[in-house]
């Protein structure tokens, strides 16, 4: 707190954790002689810089950009970018911090990373974002690469901003090779990666109803926040295997829909950048407010925060509770507050934080480097079963280890210790 005054999300990220490791910190004197917590919390450097780009009028306009580059011992850096007014030094921070640990426990050979820009992307015309993307590779570039530090996209940089980001970085290394994740088809990115997240998140929802309830997705009712990249693939899936969404929601608002949200539509409406109170055009029995909190006040058997940081306080999970929410499970990095969070854990309702439940994009993002290095493309259902068999891996490990606790409902922790461990044992190994 003395160090970091000012970085609230990265200092949250990091109480949570080292909440968590307080019980192995006391048993294992190791952890406290090798000066390990100071260690690992602090990010192996960070790259900040200006980007200045040209809008449509022909002014020079300027953003911050930034890499964080937190932590290499597993392997290369990984990690998304995020373009969104809100981002600083502090959010990346903490994501770098939490995607470390998530990559951990993917058992994939990678290390944590992330970066991004407080440009916002919204109502900037095409040739602006590519400008813009240009600009912020220029600064980038030379820290990157396919052995050094991989990103991929994350909220607000699309599939089309990758394309455009990777094909500056081609221009000024001369080079084609798996510096990128979330690339298009044409051009080395991976069937089901732009699915991966939210049809990962679905699977570890499957893998936990049948272990904590003995039952399935069919008939369940759901509300999913955000209508973005994970949001949307989240429902669909979710759809397509039986269950209902009764609300989704936005920056603006929420969408309750009793019968059950049109997810064609929905996904239109945000495809057109138009709002969801559209979808009143077509269903007059939807009901939409201005507040995206309201969605959590929808009763539902299971509800899906896949929007951004801190959007599930503890006001929310108490009017969840009282609904009879059965699980609770993160799309998003860090959507629930640590108030929250402890909440749960207390009155045992069955929790997945986002380092296990939102895994499967960075799943399939080193199945994407994989198919890369060998030169080849694995068909839709190859990667959708090799999504699905990590995402089980990594829930029925976490149950297992939470039942050797003694703590079944305390995911949180088991998460945090056994990424931990891994991370600790290579660092230990490679004395970094
Ligand atoms: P997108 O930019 O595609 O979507 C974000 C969505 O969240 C938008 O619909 C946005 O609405 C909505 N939103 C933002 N703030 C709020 C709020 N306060 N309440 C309700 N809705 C809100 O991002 P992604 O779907 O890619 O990412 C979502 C989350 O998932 C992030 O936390 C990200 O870090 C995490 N994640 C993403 C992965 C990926 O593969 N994409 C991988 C792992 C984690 P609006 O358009 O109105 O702003």
């Amino acid at each position: 707190v003395i160090r970091h005054p000012h970085e609230k999300e990265y200092l949250q990220a990091v109480y949570e954790f080292l909440d968590s490791l307080g019980d192995l910190v006391d048993s294992d004197s190791s952890i406290t002689e090798n000066n390990m917590i100071r260690r690992m919390v602090e990010p192996d450097r960070i790259i900040s810089f200006k980007v200045i780009w040209e809008d449509d009028q022909g002014v020079n306009q300027v953003n911050t950009g930034y890499r964080v580059q937190f932590n290499q011992a597993l392997g290369p850096y990984k990690g998304g970018i995020r373009f969104h007014p809100t981002v600083n030094q502090s959010i990346l921070k903490f994501l770098a911090f939490e995607q470390t640990f998530k990559n951990s426990l993917t058992n994939l050979p990678l290390g944590g990373a992330k970066g991004g820009s407080d440009f916002n992307p919204k109502g900037k015309s095409d040739q602006e974002i590519l400008r813009f993307c240009r600009a912020f590779m220029t600064e980038l570039y030379t820290y990157l690469g396919p052995d050094l530090d991989i990103p991929a996209g994350d909220i607000g940089v699309s599939s089309k901003a990758v394309g455009y980001m990777f094909g500056m970085y081609k221009r000024l290394t001369h080079r084609h090779h798996g510096s990128f994740t979330s690339k298009g088809i044409t051009y080395g990115g991976s069937l089901v990666r732009p699915q991966a997240t939210g049809y990962g998140l679905v699977y570890i929802t499957e893998a936990l109803l049948k272990t904590y309830f003995d039952t399935s997705i069919q008939g369940k009712s759901f509300v999913v926040s955000g209508a973005g990249n994970v949001a949307i693939h989240t429902a669909s899936k979710i759809i397509s295997l039986g269950g209902m969404v009764k609300g989704m929601s936005e920056s603006y608002g929420m969408i309750h829909h009793d019968k059950g949200i049109d997810i064609e539509l929905l996904s239109s409406i945000k495809d057109k950048n138009q709002t969801l109170d559209q979808y009143l055009n077509t269903y007059s029995d939807a009901i939409y407010t201005d507040n995206p909190k309201d969605l959590w006040k929808i009763p539902v058997d299971i509800a899906l925060p896949c929007a951004t940081e801190n959007e599930l306080d503890l006001e929310d999970v108490k009017t969840l509770h009282q609904n009879h929410v059965m699980a609770i499970l993160e799309g998003a990095n860090m959507p629930t507050t640590l108030e929250a969070t402890h909440y749960l854990i207390q009155n045992k309702i069955p929790f997945v934080p986002g380092k296990a439940a939102n895994a499967g994009g960075v799943t399939v993002s080193g199945l994407e480097m994989q198919q890369n290095a060998m030169h080849v493309t694995w068909d839709f259902d190859t990667v959708d079963q090799k999504l699905k068999q990590v995402m089980h891996q990594i829930f029925y490990r976490l149950h297992e280890e939470s039942l050797r606790l003694n703590n079944p409902y305390d995911l949180v922790k088991v998460a945090n210790i056994l990424s931990f461990k891994k991370v600790y044992q290579a660092m230990i190994e490679q004395g970094l």
